[in-house]
């Protein structure tokens, strides 16, 4: 749990790439992550299965989380792709961590309300995947949260709560429908001054889309990704198993499960305050804010998504920690293959609700993994 007010996002740190070591051993411990617990489950289940080759793993860090690749193949025939996946990783930082004023999206942001900023295709690409979120959840995923996120302390510390004339005011920068964006030029500008876009709520989600199609291009599947709790599985199984098996943090005791997915084919978010939050004035201040109002979000506790898209996972476990079940429904309802855990109640009496398409979800008091 981190209580520290800044740096906030998951693109704060430039140094990050360079963790190495007993660095970086601190940070995976820190970031226990969903994956963890699925690879521990298939190794797990891989000891008592002596024919299953070992998996390759490959575990680096980027966008400040803990990321760990998991194939089923040759060192050898691993290498290149596994190359190509930290390439296309450290150049989405680059383009995204707008606490870097030489990244593009910061000169995005300092530029886009004096004049139309000329997009770079990648940058495009993933305001249009923001656009889409935006319109798909009514406005309550919206990348355009940055004066918010700032007047609530996430970029710089600060000992007051915010006033509500200050969250007023942050308001009248805030909304997707104040950016105007040209679909011939590739260009950005925004009508309000004050703007700053924030991609921290789907980059993960994005990235993880990148990775698994050079992975499944390389004819690498099966494979199981996580970036930093974004978790994506390839539609092929590991060897001798029916499916990969995703564990579902408790938002209560983030070191324990509620439950285990058995999935393929299928990216997992999770979304929650306990991930990230600040104590102003004794009051904790959680890290995802309510576009429409200017205010953090306290409930539910935890938000996991299923999607078969990476990028609809990290967009929709945000979304629905905003808006609730409602939105759930109507999402699991109109995207294919999309299924919610939504938790709630207390930490001696979590309450689970199920949306959508979870296939089944197991109960964490059964056996870490079953044979088929
Ligand atoms: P996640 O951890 O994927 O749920 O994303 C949370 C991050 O997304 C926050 O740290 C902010 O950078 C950003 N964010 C906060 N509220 C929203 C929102 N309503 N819509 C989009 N992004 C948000
Ligand atoms: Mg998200």
């Amino acid at each position: 749990m981190n209580t520290e007010p800044a740096p906030a996002n998951p693109f704060s740190t430039p140094a990050s790439a360079r963790l190495e070591g007993r660095r970086s051993r601190a940070l995976r411990l820190a970031l226990l992550s969903v994956a963890l617990v699925a690879l521990g489950s298939l190794l797990w289940s891989a000891r008592r299965r002596p024919a299953a080759p070992d998996p390759v793993v490959r575990e680096f860090s980027v966008f400040d989380s803990y990321a760990r690749i998991t194939l089923w193949s040759s060192p050898e025939r691993a290498e290149p792709a596994l190359r190509e996946c930290t390439a296309v990783l450290a150049e989405l930082h680059r383009t995204l961590n707008r606490f870097d004023p030489s990244s593009e999206l910061a000169r995005l942001n300092a530029a886009a309300a004096g004049q139309a900023f000329a997009c770079s295709p990648q940058l495009w690409d993933v305001l249009q995947a923001a656009r889409q979120a935006y319109a798909q959840t009514a406005g309550a995923f919206d990348i355009t949260v940055g004066p918010l996120m700032a007047v609530w302390g996430f970029h710089r510390k600060r000992d007051t709560l915010p006033t509500e004339a200050e969250i007023q005011a942050a308001l009248a920068c805030v909304g997707l429908a104040r950016v105007a964006f040209d679909d011939t030029a590739h260009t950005v500008r925004f009508t309000v001054a004050g703007m700053s876009l924030d991609c921290g709520g789907l980059a993960k989600g994005y990235a993880l889309d990148r990775v698994l199609a050079i992975l499944a291009r390389a004819h690498l599947e099966p494979a199981l990704v996580d970036l930093g709790g974004n978790v994506g599985c390839s539609t092929q199984p590991p060897p001798g198993r029916p499916h990969f098996v995703i564990g579902v943090r408790n938002p209560f005791a983030t070191e324990t499960l509620l439950g285990r997915l058995p999935i393929v084919g299928r990216t997992v978010s999770t979304s929650g305050n306990y991930e990230r939050r600040i104590i102003i004035q004794g009051k904790e201040i959680g890290h995802i804010i309510e576009p429409r109002t200017g205010h953090p979000v306290s409930g539910p506790a935890g938000v996991t998504a299923v999607t078969p898209r990476g990028v609809d996972s990290d967009v929709f476990s945000t979304a629905v920690y905003v808006a609730g079940k409602e939105l759930a429904e109507a999402l699991a309802e109109h995207v294919p293959g999309t299924g919610f855990v939504l938790v709630s109640g207390s930490p001696d009496a979590p309450e689970l609700t199920r949306v959508g398409d979870l296939h089944r979800l197991e109960d964490t008091t059964a056996p870490p993994a079953r044979r088929p």
